[in-house]
């Protein structure tokens, strides 16, 4: 063999081992003759040996599908553009009948307008193909996957911008396919601009890798121009060698509904409903930034504790819409007689706090405070009701009187106490001195901790007077308070905080517990039938504890109901959460009168009275003080102890000073009668001696 032979040979082996290994073949066909030409590696491609077969133009069209066919005669075909390289996957059939794929590279020699020679190279792609395949498909099915989970499944083309959108993700935007441009920055123009930034800084952290995925939360404007909130998450799952993004496939949820109902929770949360103005939460958020306001521009703040009188009895009276309506009406009034920078809240119940900003002397203050007393006091129509209310106002003043919210909230509730205290319809600066007495209530609560175990307290008893006959068969037991440093107190400044601080629960058993022996005793020394009034307090009928121990005390001592009235309050009748009127009927049935106490300073509802257990009516002090017979108070008194005898219940006048006040109360037939000109509430040993000295009856002109 000569070298030439050699290297043929050489030639041939390693043209035959490429072909092997890169599952390739070349061939040549001259479409004038119809010659055709294999190399080894397309018959090894169309499983067919070299001397089983010859190819001609015809017979190889058995290896091609007609698709296929369809797709190389249209290229010999194509005249006009005379394609001289041709690159295809096509599909063919080897002569085992299996059907392969081969990836098709080619040159084709023109001439005179047709093809005349065409020189390809087939490489078999059937595996790669299958793999292509096979991803597809899972892609498709995860696709599917994400879709019936109610998502929209997007696909990115990072490195072109184009996006692919399912069509659940279409749907829910309400396009149709092709109606959306599939390019990046169309889609983004249809985010809501206010989350542009946001959204396209949670994709840099994720196309940087400093997020293992991406997600955010955005709106997205529909076919229809409404907004959709959707929680977008997707991942990369391409990168090039740089690690930069090539592809990111990823799902939109639909949240609207999720961020609806966070949204009326944080409404919820910081609004009251009723009125829809900021709550308490709200307002100490904004009186926060207000105060930091101030400070920088040196300004001044009010603010406002605004509480409605007689609202109570609005709402027991008139039912709790009505009330509501009336609130609603008071938020409007008060809103319209601030500024829009002032906030204006409600607390809960009939409670509301303005915040004056900006201010700049306190006389602006007063003129708005007026304007509140005014607006909120004149006449609500209410439907077919007509109801009149009015408020007491608290005011405190940063920077003067507090610096912060928890300072300024305690100076304007202490000052709304003041407004209170003083008559109500009124406002109160806070002062110095409202401090001072803030201060000494606190102290006063806890030396009334030590005071029930230290026996400070002591009853005095006032007689209660039959005005027709003088006879005294009754007193009132009446509470002292001898304190070791500051004398002697009366209840009027302590009933109240042992109210607020619950003591009065354990003085009320106290007091009773020394009532009831007080008159046992007296019903066997000084008269059989003798009956001690007690006062109980609104509070103690609360309690459920308090309650009951009433009636057990009383059973204990062995005596009879008779011997005891109880002096209640009007607010009590009106209290509808205490179950009033079964307490007042335990009371009754165990034979204990009632009595109702200062009658004329509350609501003063005769009406009502029908609907519970009372025995007694006692007319406040304040009308028998100015009673004369020329003036009003003796009719409203006439008139009070007229509906009452209606109602089947015995008067008793309190603070009777004169001879003059008792007998114009004997004329309008009132029954009792209780007041200095009888007597001042005594010690228990005076009113035995005060007892002897005027026998059981006696006249007490004077
Ligand atoms: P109240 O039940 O209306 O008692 C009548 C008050 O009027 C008593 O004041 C009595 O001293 C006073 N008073 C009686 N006659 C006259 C008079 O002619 N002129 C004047 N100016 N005043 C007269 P006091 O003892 O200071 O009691 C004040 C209030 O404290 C009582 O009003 C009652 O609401 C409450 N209180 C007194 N003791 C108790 C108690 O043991 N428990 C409870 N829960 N409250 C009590
Ligand atoms: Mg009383
Ligand atoms: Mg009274």
């Amino acid at each position: 063999m000569n070298e030439v032979q050699t290297a043929r040979q050489r030639l041939d082996r390693l043209l035959e081992a490429t072909q092997e290994i890169g599952r390739i073949g070349g061939w040549d066909i001259d479409i004038v003759s119809g010659d055709v030409f294999w190399t080894s590696g397309v018959y090894h491609l169309l499983e067919i040996a070299p001397q089983e077969y010859t190819p001609t133009r015809q017979s190889t069209r058995q290896f091609f599908t007609p698709e296929t066919l369809t797709v190389i005669e249209a290229s010999f075909q194509d005249v006009i553009n005379q394609p001289e390289t041709h690159d295809y996957e096509i599909e063919m059939i080897t002569a085992k009948g299996r059907h392969i794929w081969v990836h098709s590279l080619g040159h084709t020699t023109w001439e005179a307008g047709r093809p005349i020679r065409r020189t390809a190279t087939v490489q078999d792609i059937t595996e790669r193909r299958q793999a292509r395949q096979a991803l597809r498909e899972a892609e498709n099915r995860w696709k599917l996957a994400l879709e019936s989970a109610g998502d929209g499944v997007w696909d990115w083309n990072v490195a072109t911008g184009e996006q692919f959108f399912s069509p659940r993700l279409l749907e829910m935007y309400g396009f149709h396919e092709g109606e959306i441009d599939t390019n990046s920055d169309a889609v983004d123009a249809l985010v809501h601009p206010d989350d542009l930034d946001l959204m396209r800084q949670d994709l840099q952290a994720h196309f940087d890798q400093r997020t293992p995925s991406y997600q955010n939360e955005h709106r997205v404007q529909c076919k229809d121009g409404s907004w959709k909130w959707v929680l977008s998450r997707g991942m990369v799952i391409s990168r090039d060698a740089d690690g930069k993004p090539l592809r990111m496939i990823g799902t939109h949820t639909d949240i609207s509904a999720r961020k609806k109902s966070e949204e009326l929770i944080w409404q919820q949360a910081h609004f009251d409903v009723l009125t829809g103005l900021p709550n308490r939460r709200m307002l100490r958020a904004r009186l926060e930034q207000d105060i930091e306001k101030c400070k920088r521009n040196n300004q001044q703040l009010a603010c406002l504790f605004i509480d409605l009188d007689h609202f109570k009895e609005v709402n027991d009276t008139l039912g709790h819409d009505v009330g509501d309506k009336l609130l609603v009406d008071v938020a409007r009034r008060i809103k319209d007689s601030v500024r829009a920078c002032d906030t204006v809240a409600r607390m809960g119940g009939d409670e509301f706090i303005v915040v004056l900003s900006e201010l700049n002397a306190t006389s602006d203050t007063e003129r708005i405070l007026q304007k509140l007393l005014d607006v909120l006091s004149s006449v609500f129509q209410l439907g077919l009701e007509k109801v009149f209310v009015s408020a007491s106002i608290g005011v405190t003043i940063y920077p003067f009187d507090a610096d912060n919210v928890e300072d300024l909230f305690k100076n304007a509730d202490q000052a709304l106490y003041v407004a209170k205290g003083g008559g109500r319809n009124r406002f109160s600066f806070f002062t110095p001195a409202l401090q001072e007495a803030v201060q000494r209530r606190l102290r006063l609560t806890s030396d009334m901790h030590a005071a029930v175990a230290l026996q400070q307290f002591y009853l005095v008893f006032q007689p209660i007077v039959d005005l027709a006959s003088g006879a005294v068969r009754k007193a009132e037991a009446l509470i002292r308070w001898q304190h070791p440093q500051r004398g002697l107190i009366n209840p009027a400044d302590f009933i109240a905080v042992a109210e607020a601080n619950g003591l009065i629960i354990d003085i009320g058993e106290w007091v009773l517990q020394r009532a009831l022996e007080q008159v046992q005793k007296w019903r066997a020394t000084l008269d059989a039938n003798f009956q001690i009034s007690v006062n109980k307090s609104p509070v103690q009928f609360q309690s459920a504890t308090g309650h009951r121990s009433w009636l057990e005390r009383l059973q204990a001592m062995d005596l009879p109901g008779e011997a005891l009235v109880v002096e209640i309050t009007e607010g009590l009748l009106l209290d509808s959460n205490a179950n009033v009127a079964s307490k007042l009927l335990d009371l009754s049935a165990a034979g204990i009168k009632v009595s109702l106490d200062d009658f004329g300073t509350g609501y003063s509802s005769l009406a009502y009275l029908q609907k519970f257990d009372i025995d007694f009516l006692k007319i406040d002090q304040s009308f028998v003080r100015h009673l004369s017979s020329s003036r009003t108070d003796l009719a409203l008194c006439k008139a009070i102890i007229a509906m009452s005898h209606e109602l089947g219940l015995q008067v008793i006048a309190e603070g009777i000073e004169t001879p003059a006040q008792r007998d114009l109360l004997l004329a309008a037939g009132c029954d009792y009668g209780q007041g200095y000109l009888f007597s001042r509430p005594l010690a228990a040993d005076q009113f035995e001696a005060f007892w002897q000295q005027r026998g059981v009856s006696c006249d007490f002109q004077i």
